[in-house]
């Protein structure tokens, strides 16, 4: 398959997760500038294979699913997304496509982009009827009980209006920073971002809890504005103030042209810190009514508007000095030593280099001043060089040729290098750090602190000690900082975890390129460690989801003899060595797509499980590719689509008996 047919694929896996984890999970484990430059990517892949766009693409759904545990609520009109523009010449070129239109000088609403989520609040003879989330566009989540606890919302209009208004909920920057403090008091997580805290909020089921965030909303969209008389978008903003909506005024402002656009971007680029609220950007939409339905939609976004995208910050330090740390597979990274500097409310004095490759294309050099870039909460990393502010003085980077820790020559595998010594303390602690860790051995008490400590006082020097450790029960309760209670808690937990299936063993073992999820599925596949232990390169390859790589590094580890010995030590210590989880070998489901339409009796979310549970995959719109449509009452056009495309339909009945086959 051509290479960048096979990227689309992946980054359509990628960008689904991603945002199941920011939509679903409020819980995004990468920044939205990341998440933007993967969707950038997808876009232009897409452009050049229009052929291949999946119907699953994120290119061409609304992101954002409904929570099962809501009532949910199908949106009268969707409520789409907004395209991105990032540059001076995307925004030209927006204002291009609008003048090909024969739209004459147009005019603009430019609007702060609130960092929240949207809410749609239906009013019947002017009381409020409900509140919903955007959801996937078409249904979202019914959270009126949840709305009605934020005071910006009025309940009842002063006319008996029946009206849909959307706006974006949103909790401001200093509730964060409070909710934050209390959280971390209480030994708590703090969370991560005032959208993320938003979203979860206003997804709770007990509105009490949103009771107590102290949310906020600005109201920006009034989707039927000709059916009250009104033929702009600003006359919509207006009117919708006038009935006691919280419209952003002060900030929405009416300009022409592209030099319009960009003169308020700029005005409130500089005028971001000081906002009680987070924005991301600035939202451009076209004034007139008639004008924005000559352009229309797309499935996704209208064509009449677009948001710009503030650039994640970025801010420039000195490079002290370059460190190499050793990690448990034996990899060695660069480690910037940074002149201290706050980046978006933290401070910043060491970041990753990656590897020498990393350091070398971008000639970072001790001395230098680089730009720093944080975006949302992930790690910040060193962007560039300001190669203008150089002296001379600067220490060109040199790859270390022998390992920091145990002095061991280190070898060069693909862009990385590694110290070989299995027995360089460095690679040790990590190792064992990983072992116990949580999606690992997941041993709950564990930590980087504990592990350390237990390896420099002698008790852990090898995975198999922390089988060993009840030998030590009295001597550790002496220990300073560990109670009677906790000592006997972590080895409760230690013999909990010798119960654990073959995945997490397997990942803990710390198998170069081997995460849980690959793990999972080797052990899916050969069920008990014994039978795998005596698979070949080929016998892993051909998994379908393994590669070649992946393949070489399982069985080069599990030929190792000291492995060998450790894994036939930990199964003699009583840890578990099979698979327990759901075995495939239900070849009527496995690698085939199913599409569900309609209400079942089961729900959906334990169907989709079991599908794929059984291997096979669950999408979301009917396509050529589709293997079956499962049927329920009241079915959407998904139904029509499948019979017109001759795709063979279950009912209920029909796929639960497959399943059980
Ligand atoms: P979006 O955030 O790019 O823009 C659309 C949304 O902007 C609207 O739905 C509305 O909620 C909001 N908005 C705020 N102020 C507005 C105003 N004045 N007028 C109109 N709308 C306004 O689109 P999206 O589909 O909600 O989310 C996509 C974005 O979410 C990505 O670009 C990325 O930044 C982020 N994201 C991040 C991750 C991650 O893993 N970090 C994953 C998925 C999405």
């Amino acid at each position: 398959m051509n290479n960048n047919i096979k990227r689309m694929e992946e980054l359509v896996d990628i960008l689904n997760q991603l945002g199941y984890e920011y939509y679903t999970l409020d819980n995004p484990s990468v920044s939205d500038a990341e998440y933007d430059r993967l969707m950038q990517e997808l876009i232009k892949l897409e452009e050049m294979y229009p052929d291949y766009v999946s119907p699953n693409s994120p290119t061409v759904r609304v992101g954002g699913k409904v929570n099962e545990s809501f009532k949910k609520i199908t949106h009268e009109l969707p409520m789409l997304s907004l395209s991105n523009v990032f540059t001076e010449e995307d925004i030209i070129n927006f204002d291009r496509r609008i003048r090909k239109e024969n739209i004459i000088n147009p005019k603009y609403v430019c609007e702060l982009k609130i960092d929240g989520l949207s809410v749609s609040l239906k009013y019947k003879k002017g009381i409020l009827e409900y509140a919903a989330t955007r959801g996937d566009g078409i249904v979202g989540e019914d959270i009126t009980d949840n709305v009605k606890t934020i005071k910006t919302i009025p309940l009842k209009l002063p006319k008996p209006l029946d009206i849909e208004v959307r706006g974006e909920i949103y909790i401001s920057k200093k509730t964060l920073n409070e909710l934050n403090r209390e959280r971390i008091k209480d030994g708590l997580e703090p969370f991560k971002n005032a959208r993320n805290l938003a979203s979860g909020s206003i997804r709770q089921l007990d509105s009490s809890v949103a009771a107590k965030r102290k949310l906020d909303v600005f109201i920006y969209h009034l989707p039927n504005p000709l059916d009250f008389g009104l033929n702009s978008h600003l006359e919509a903003l207006n009117f919708m103030k006038d009935l006691g909506f919280v419209v952003n005024a002060s900030n929405n402002k009416l300009v022409t042209g592209v030099s319009g656009i960009l003169e308020y971007i700029n005005e409130k680029t500089a005028l971001r810190e000081q906002l009680p609220y987070d924005i991301d950007g600035v939202v451009i939409k076209l004034n007139n009514i008639l004008d924005q339905m000559k352009l229309g939609s797309t499935v996704k976004y209208p064509k009449w508007a677009t948001a710009y995208k503030f650039p994640p910050e970025e801010v420039v330090t000195k490079l002290k000095d370059i460190i190499f740390t050793v990690g448990r597979t034996g990899q060695i990274t660069p480690n910037a030593i940074l002149e201290p500097v706050n980046v978006m409310g933290s401070t910043i004095s060491k970041t990753t280099l990656h590897n020498e490759d990393y350091v070398l294309d971008k000639d970072i050099r001790i001395g230098d001043y680089v730009v720093i870039i944080k975006a949302g909460d992930v790690i910040p990393r060193v962007e560039s060089v300001k190669k203008e502010r150089r002296t001379g003085n600067e220490i060109p980077f040199k790859m270390i040729s022998n390992c920091p820790i145990c002095n061991h020559a280190l070898v060069k595998k693909d862009s990385n290098y590694y110290c070989p010594n299995k027995s360089c303390p460095a690679r040790h602690i990590e190792s064992l750090i990983h072992f116990a860790s949580k999606g690992a051995m997941d041993i709950s008490g564990f930590g980087e602190r504990i592990v350390e400590d237990m390896y420099n006082l002698g008790f852990i020097k090898e995975i198999t000690d922390f089988y060993h450790l009840d030998k030590y029960k009295d001597e550790l309760m002496l220990l300073e900082g560990y109670g009677e209670k906790s000592i006997e808690n972590l080895l409760t937990e230690i013999e909990e975890s010798k119960k654990n299936s073959l995945e997490r063993l397997l990942f803990a073992l710390g198998i170069r390129h081997v995460g849980l999820k690959t793990a999972t599925i080797i052990a899916r596949k050969f069920i008990d460690m014994k039978t795998l232990m005596q698979a070949s390169i080929d016998d892993l390859n051909s998994i379908p989801e393994i590669g070649f790589e992946i393949s070489k590094s399982v069985f080069e580890f599990l030929n190792d003899c000291n492995n060998i010995k450790l894994i036939n030590d930990l199964e003699n210590l009583g840890l578990n060595m099979k698979y327990l989880g759901k075995v495939i070998d239900n070849e009527k489901v496995k690698d085939k797509s199913f599409v569900i339409t309609g209400t079942l009796k089961i729900k959906r979310d334990e169907l989709k499980n079991m599908i794929e549970t059984n291997g096979g995959k669950v999408i979301e719109s009917v396509s050529r590719k589709t293997d079956y449509l499962v049927l329920g009452e009241n079915p959407g056009s998904k139904y029509e689509k499948a019979k017109s495309l001759n795709i063979p339909i279950l009912n209920e009945e029909m796929i639960l008996e497959m399943l059980e086959k």
